[in-house]
């Protein structure tokens, strides 16, 4: 089973990995905990490239293709082994990601986005993605008041930007219904935690 976790700027993904990953432990699950971009040294190094704050000048379509670069790394070297292994694989983002960052928000088109992809990942989606919905202002507050990530290239954004990210999400998940479960992640951790956990549960019971 391959799953992920998407999101706007401090929609508390991050946070939420381990409450999801205790789902499967109780559960019984063989699991591995990932992230994107990174996951594995190349994809990390990639990483470190996009969101350095100092590199203002990449093109879009640079950052996509370093973006599915990475993804392909990451799927290569570690998570298709896993999966081959019969092994569920938790990452903290994947190629939702770059459809509603890069395909959406930077305008690049979902479509000539998802066309990369289809190339970088040959085909290899997930089974069950939770995208957690934040307001922008309250996603970036969270950052702000130190609850969230390091500050990267993506903050130095207008506040209009992260709107558009956020219609992206809904935008791909109505692309993807069946794949992609919306919570509402406005509430509190306890309280987030609590619905991911039952509709995580929930779509392991189907
Ligand atoms: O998940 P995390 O917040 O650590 O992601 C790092 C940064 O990369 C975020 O600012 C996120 O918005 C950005 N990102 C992006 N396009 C992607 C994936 C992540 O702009 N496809
Ligand atoms: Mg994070």
């Amino acid at each position: 089973l391959f799953i992920t976790l998407e999101g706007g700027e401090g929609a508390g993904k991050t946070s939420l990995m381990e409450e999801a990953a205790r789902v499967l432990e109780a559960r019984g699950i063989q699991y591995m905990t990932t992230r994107e971009p990174g996951g594995i040294r190349i994809a990390e190094s990639i990483r470190e490239i996009i969101l350095n704050p100092s590199h203002t000048e990449m093109d879009a379509r640079t950052e996509a293709l370093l973006y599915a670069a990475a993804r392909r790394q990451h799927l290569a070297e570690k998570v298709e082994p896993m999966l081959a292994q019969g092994i569920t694989v938790l990452s903290d983002r994947f190629v939702d990601s770059s459809l509603v960052y890069q395909g959406y928000a930077r305008g690049l088109g979902i479509e000539e986005v998802l066309s990369i992809n289809m190339f970088a990942t040959a085909g290899r989606f997930p089974d069950l993605t939770f995208y957690l919905d934040i307001e922008p202002e309250q996603g970036l507050a969270r950052i702000a008041a130190g609850q969230g990530r390091e500050v990267n290239r993506l903050d130095l954004e207008g506040l209009s930007f992260h709107h558009k990210v956020r219609e992206g999400y809904r935008i791909v998940s109505r692309m993807f219904p069946s794949r992609i479960h919306e919570i509402d992640a406005s509430g509190s951790f306890e309280e987030v935690a609590a619905a991911l956990i039952a509709r995580l549960d929930a779509a392991l019971e189907d």
